[in-house]
């Protein structure tokens, strides 16, 4: 389909964006679409659109419908099956909004939906009752309300910045959200949310780095979902915007079929450790309304994390966590090293399945101190505890 295409074209982002497939006929000239696919396209209404960046429509497999990252981008008919546990707002975001496209759920930090488009649509998209509906961004009145409730809040320390992505914004615009957040005194660190370098790392420019970097510390979250997105042209992506000093952290869903597996995520991960991305967040898939083919049970996640943790660096274990329906924000959950407390001592286990004791502290009226200045190393406190 982009045969006569031009290199500087292809690398172009504005050029990629202008050429995302949208369609079903579009579509079906580059993949063999199956029924189901066929399906999930045609019923337009009430679904989050589609669109796919011809980047990351040369990544996926025309041949096979279960291609991790064609599942991610093609809607399948499942997606309108709806199901009594699906929620319109699964993680509660509207009920913690005190003023337009910002949430405000933790006590130090607050989240600014800065647009409601994106370059491709994830199937599962969490914010689908937002997300691609009407894409607009924030405007200037918004802007101006969303700063004067930051201002008014002293405790708020820590913006992220999201969407939809944000970095499908012009860059004027992001300097403009960035220059409002950053004039706010109160407000130590920014963050952004993307899926810019997966699904279109051409738009991680050289102007967008450098604009970038004037409003540090900032930090990026990249949405990864499966090793084979780390292509050349992530790496690059990846490595300007480290290069740029802003630390890079990944988020990753876990996807019934996708990635639901230790060997697919540890694979992820430690790529990720490749190209400067510190694993941060595996997620729970949220009940968005027609996710319910993407869902894993809890128990899956907890079997990933206990083949993780020990296994592999430290560093490339991100925390596993539920996004509470309801609102209650993000819970950790984890296998269980505590066995028990038993006369004093911590029974644990470690990450081979053998048992530890970690004897406590003895009760602190129980403590003799004993003064043994000989044993004492030059300098060092004289009490010491026997
Ligand atoms: C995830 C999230 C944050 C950030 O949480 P961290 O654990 O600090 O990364 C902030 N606000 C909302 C509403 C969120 O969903």
């Amino acid at each position: 389909m982009w045969k006569d295409v031009t290199e500087t074209d292809w690398n172009n982002w504005k050029w990629q964006v202008k050429n995302r497939v949208c369609s079903l006929a579009e579509l079906s000239r580059v993949l063999k679409l199956t029924p189901e696919e066929e399906g999930g396209i045609r019923r337009e209404e009430d679904r989050l659109p589609m669109a796919v960046t011809p980047y990351f429509l040369s990544l996926i497999d025309p041949e096979n419908p279960e291609c991790p990252l064609r599942r991610q981008v093609i809607p399948r008919i499942e997606e309108h099956f709806l199901c009594s546990r699906d929620l319109e707002d699964p993680c509660g975001e509207e009920g913690d909004t005190p003023v337009p496209r910002l949430v405000h759920r933790y006590p130090d930090r607050v989240l600014v939906i800065a647009t409601d488009a994106c370059v491709s649509y994830c199937r599962y998209c969490t914010r689908k009752r937002i997300v691609g509906k009407r894409p607009q961004s924030i405007d200037r009145e918004q802007l101006e309300k969303v700063c004067d409730y930051i201002s008014g809040n002293k405790r708020i320390r820590d913006v992220l910045v999201s969407g939809g992505d944000p970095l499908s914004l012009c860059d004027e615009k992001i300097e403009t959200i960035l220059k409002a957040l950053r004039s706010i005194r109160h407000v130590e660190i920014i963050r952004i949310g993307t899926r810019m370098p997966v699904f279109l790392p051409q738009r991680i420019t050289p102007a967008l780095v450098e604009m970038l970097r004037k409003y540090h510390p900032l930090y990026a979250s990249i949405h990864f979902s499966h090793p084979r997105e780390i292509t050349p042209e992530t790496t690059r992506a990846c490595e300007m915007l480290a290069d740029g000093g802003i630390p890079l952290g990944s988020q990753t869903v876990l996807l019934r079929g996708i990635n639901d597996n230790a060997s697919t995520i540890k694979k992820l991960l430690q790529e990720l450790m490749m190209i400067r991305v510190r694993p941060y967040y595996l997620y729970q898939c949220d009940l968005a309304v027609g996710t319910e083919h993407f869902r894993t049970p809890i128990s899956t996640g907890i079997n990933i994390m206990e083949k993780l943790r020990g296994h592999t660096s430290g560093y490339a274990v991100p925390t596993f966590v539920v996004d509470s329906p309801g609102g209650g924000g993000k819970i950790p959950l984890s296998p269980s090293y505590f066995i028990a407390l038993i006369e004093g001592k911590a029974v644990l286990r470690n990450y081979e399945g053998k048992i530890f004791e970690y004897p406590e502290p003895v009760d602190s009226k129980k403590i003799r101190v004993k003064l043994r200045r000989e044993e004492a190393p030059e300098g060092a406190p004289s009490l010491l505890v026997t």
